[in-house]
C-alpha cells in the first residue's frame, strides 16, 4: 500500500533516534479505527488493517525509529529516556497539507526500554484513545487516536492483562526533554538542527533561540488556558511530556474534575501535587525555563544578557496564559466583550464551586441550558448572590449569551468513573462501552440521546480518588 510518507526526523543524524521496527505481536485485532482522522491523512480505510496498526506489517514508505530524549521528571533530571514503548513509523502529509507523525505505542521494546517490557496494556491505550479524541472534540489541541488493537499476548502488571497497541497521530514528538538530551551532553550542534527542524516544523516565522522561546511559550501557554477551561488535569507535565508543538501529549494519570477544586490532584505517583489543577500554569513556565536553559548556548552574546532576555520571554507566559484563560472563561459565563469587573466575577463564581463542591462541568453547562446552576452551588445563599452580579453584568451583553456559553460549556467529558468503567468491560471483552463513550465524545457541545448518561457525576462509591500511571 503506496503512502505519502516524508520522514524529515529520520533524515537526521543519526544520534537523534534508533532505528528500531516494532516487534510483532501475536494474533492483533482491531478494536477502532478512527476513519476521519485516516481520511485526513489520506489514508485508506483499506490499509488500516489489525497487522498494520499492531506494527506487525509496514506501511511502504515507513521507516520506523525509536526516538531519543531526556527530562526532568517531578523534578529530577533523567539524562537519558527516549521512545522505550513506541516507534515513530514515520510522518505523512496530510490533506491539509500538514506534516504528522504515525506513531505506534505499546510496540515493543527499544534501545530505550530501560527495564520495561516495551508493552503497553488495554487500559491505558482505551483511556488514551477516548480522552485524545475527546480534547480533540473539545477544542483543546492534542495528539490523536488512529486506532487501536489487541495484541493476543498478555502483558504482566499488578496483574495479567490483554496487550494492545495505540496508533497515535501528532504534529510531531518533539519534547522540551529532546533538547534537554542535546544540551545536557553539551552537544549545541544536535541541539541547533534540532531547534532548525522544530522552527521549519511548527514556527516557520521564528528566525531566533529566543523568539523560538517566545513561539513555545505562547503556544503552552493557550493550551494549559483551555486545560484549565474543560477542568482536565495532565497528571504528569514532566519535560518529556511536553510537546514542542503545543498538543497536549503524553495521557498517563490523567483526568477530568468532577467536583471544582482547585488543588485537585488525581495521579497516584504525585504525592506533592506538584501538577494540581491550578498549578499547571506554574509546571508549564518550570518546564519552559528548562526549554530556555537547553537554548541558551545557542545564543551568540554573553550569558548573563542571553538569560536576562530568556527570562523576559519566559515573562510571557502569565500574559498569554491570563489573556487565554480569561477569554476562555468569559465565554463560559455569556461573555464576548471586556469589562473590568469580569475577573472578579468569573472568581466569584469558582469560589462558590469551590465551596460547594459544585461539579465543574455541570455547572457551567447550567448556566448556558437554564442560566441556573442553584442545584450544584448548594451554600447559603451563595448562588443567589452571584446570579444577581451576573444578571447585571449580562444585560450589558449585546451577544446571544447562550449561544456562546454553549459553545464554550460542554454537555460532557470522559469522566474518570465512566472510563474506568469502561475499561473494566474491555477488559473482560467487551468493547461496547468504549464505542459508547467515542460515539458521545465526538460532539460534546450538543445534546444527544447519551449526553445525561454522560453527565452524571459519579455516585460516592463510583468516584475515581486515584490515577494510575499510563504503563
Ligand atoms: P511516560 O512519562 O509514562 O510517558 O514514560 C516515561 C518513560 O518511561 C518513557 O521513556 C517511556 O518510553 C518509558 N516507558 C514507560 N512504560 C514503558 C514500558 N512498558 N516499557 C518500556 N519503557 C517504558
Ligand atoms: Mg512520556
Amino acid at each position: 500500500m503506496q503512502t505519502n510518507f516524508d520522514n524529515s526526523y529520520a533524515r537526521l543524524p543519526d544520534a537523534f533516534y534508533a532505528k528500531q521496527p516494532p516487534v510483532p505481536v501475536a494474533k492483533p485485532e482491531v478494536i477502532a479505527v478512527n476513519e476521519s482522522l485516516a481520511q485526513e491523512l489520506g489514508l485508506p480505510l483499506a490499509s488500516l488493517t489489525a497487522d498494520v496498526l499492531a506494527g506487525n506489517t509496514l506501511l511502504d514508505g515507513s521507516e520506523p525509529i525509536a526516538q531519543l530524549y531526556a527530562g526532568h521528571q517531578f523534578g529530577n533530571f533523567v539524562p537519558q529516556l527516549g521512545d522505550g514503548r513506541a516507534v515513530l513509523l514515520g510522518e505523512v502529509i496530510d490533506q491539509n497539507g500538514n506534516r504528522r507523525d504515525i506513531q505506534l505505542k505499546g510496540s515493543g521494546r527499544t534501545p530505550f526500554s530501560r527495564g520495561g517490557d516495551g508493552r503497553a496494556w488495554l487500559g491505558p491505550v482505551l483511556r488514551e484513545y477516548v480522552v485524545s479524541e475527546a480534547m480533540h472534540a473539545l477544542g483543546v489541541p492534542t495528539t490523536r487516536a488512529l486506532g487501536a488493537v489487541t495484541t493476543g499476548e498478555d502483558v504482566i502488571r499488578e496483574r495479567v492483562l490483554p496487550g494492545a497497541v495505540l496508533a497515535r497521530v501528532a504534529s510531531s514528538h518533539i519534547r522540551v526533554g529532546t533538547f534537554q538530551v542535546f544540551a545536557s551532553r553539551g552537544n549545541a550542534e544536535a541541539t541547533r538542527t534540532l531547534m532548525e527542524h522544530a522552527i521549519e516544523r511548527h514556527y516557520p516565522d521564528a528566525d531566533t533561540p529566543l523568539d523560538f522561546l517566545s513561539a513555545v511559550t505562547a503556544a503552552q501557554a493557550e493550551l494549559i488556558a483551555a486545560w484549565m477551561s474543560v477542568g482536565f488535569i495532565h497528571g504528569v507535565m514532566n519535560t518529556d511530556n511536553m510537546a514542542i508543538s503545543g498538543e497536549t501529549i503524553d495521557y498517563g494519570p490523567c483526568a477530568f474534575m468532577d467536583a471544582y477544586h482547585p488543588s485537585t490532584v488525581f495521579s497516584s505517583i504525585d504525592q506533592m501535587g506538584r501538577y494540581a489543577f491550578q498549578n499547571q500554569p506554574n509546571m508549564g513556565i518550570w518546564n519552559l525555563a528548562q526549554l530556555a536553559s537547553s537554548l541558551l548556548p545557542l545564543m551568540d552574546g554573553n550569558d548573563e544578557d542571553n538569560i536576562t532576555a530568556a527570562e523576559d520571554r519566559l515573562h510571557a507566559f502569565p500574559e498569554v496564559f491570563g489573556a487565554a484563560w480569561s477569554r476562555r472563561f468569559r465565554a463560559k459565563i455569556g461573555l464576548t466583550t471586556e469589562e473590568e469587573g469580569d475577573g472578579a466575577l468569573i472568581q466569584g463564581l469558582l469560589q462558590r464551586m469551590a465551596t460547594s463542591q459544585a461539579d465543574f462541568t455541570n455547572t457551567f453547562r447550567a448556566l448556558a441550558t437554564r442560566r441556573d446552576a442553584s442545584n450544584e452551588i448548594t451554600e447559603d445563599g451563595a448562588w443567589d448572590s452571584w446570579q444577581e452580579q451576573w444578571a447585571a453584568r449580562l444585560s450589558r451583553e449585546p451577544g446571544d449569551p447562550e449561544a456562546t456559553m454553549r459553545a464554550a460549556n460542554s454537555a460532557i467529558i470522559p469522566r474518570n468513573h465512566r472510563v474506568e468503567q469502561m475499561i473494566a468491560a474491555a477488559v473482560e471483552g467487551d468493547f461496547a462501552p468504549f464505542h459508547r463513550m467515542t460515539a458521545a465524545l465526538a460532539t460534546p457541545y450538543e445534546d444527544g440521546p447519551d449526553t445525561a448518561y454522560f453527565a452524571t457525576a459519579p455516585l460516592p462509591d463510583e468516584r475515581v480518588a486515584r490515577t494510575f500511571c499510563g504503563t
